[in-house]
């Protein structure tokens, strides 16, 4: 209902490569994408404040993610957050206005200026980034699955993910990024490690074949204990 045409500018682009080990690099021409504004969100401030769920990155003006988190939180709608394309200098305040921040490896050292090549250095940008004011740290780490701190508990959890063979990772981050918001607006009893799980499972049927959308010919194939 709030998507609309402009004249003023072209369609944002993402051109993607992949090398054989479906690894990928993008390069980002954000265009439209940067004139979604205040007024865009003011427009929409309804279904924000009415959701289960608001879910940020950075491919709009991150001025502009920033205020949809606070009008959601001022709901006591969850905000989940995804620091991507990541930005070295963030506005402090993404942390403090996202219950779940969810980043990857090469984020999470933009982010703390550690690069994570294993479990233990995922557990400490985890904590760095917990420290700055979240409730809940996810950092992808592709293959690995993902490393979990919370600031209830926070010792980390590791929750892997099956293993499967990758043809093309684009488009994992986001493909478990959904799915984790769907698991929290639908199913918000299940424990965090339990959507996690889940969404690990999701984001690595994504990785199966070729391009970001290609889930769908795989949905006979998915565990039945997705949904
Ligand atoms: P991004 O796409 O942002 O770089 P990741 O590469 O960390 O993010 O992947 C996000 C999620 O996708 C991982 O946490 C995992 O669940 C899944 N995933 C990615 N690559 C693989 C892989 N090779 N095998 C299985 N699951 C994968």
């Amino acid at each position: 209902a709030f998507v609309g045409q402009t004249t003023d500018a072209a369609t944002g682009t993402a051109s993607i490569i992949v090398n054989s080990e479906g690894q990928n690099v993008i390069v980002i021409v954000p265009g439209a994408n940067l004139l979604l504004n205040f007024e865009d969100l003011k427009r929409a401030s309804d279904v924000i404040c009415k959701a289960k769920v608001v879910v940020c990155q950075l491919e709009i003006t991150p001025a502009v993610s920033l205020e949809a988190l606070k009008m959601a939180r001022a709901s006591g709608v969850k905000t989940l957050f995804n620091p991507a394309p990541a930005l070295a200098d963030l506005d402090p305040q993404f942390y403090t206005y996202s219950d779940i921040f969810c980043c990857n490896e090469t984020e999470a050292e933009i982010l703390t200026g550690i690069p994570v090549g294993n479990l233990e250095d995922a557990e400490k940008v985890g904590r760095m980034l917990l420290e700055r004011g979240c409730k809940l740290v996810i950092v992808t780490l592709g293959a690995e699955g993902c490393m979990m701190i919370s600031g209830d508990k926070p010792i980390p959890k590791h929750v892997p993910a099956g293993k499967v063979r990758a043809v093309d990772t684009t488009g994992a981050g986001d493909s478990f990024v959904g799915a984790l918001a769907f698991y929290l607006a639908y199913y918000p009893k299940l424990s965090m490690e339990e959507m996690i799980r889940k969404s690990n499972c999701v984001a690595s049927v994504s990785v199966q074949a070729a391009g970001t959308q290609s889930s769908y010919p795989y949905r006979k194939d998915l565990p039945q204990d997705l949904f």
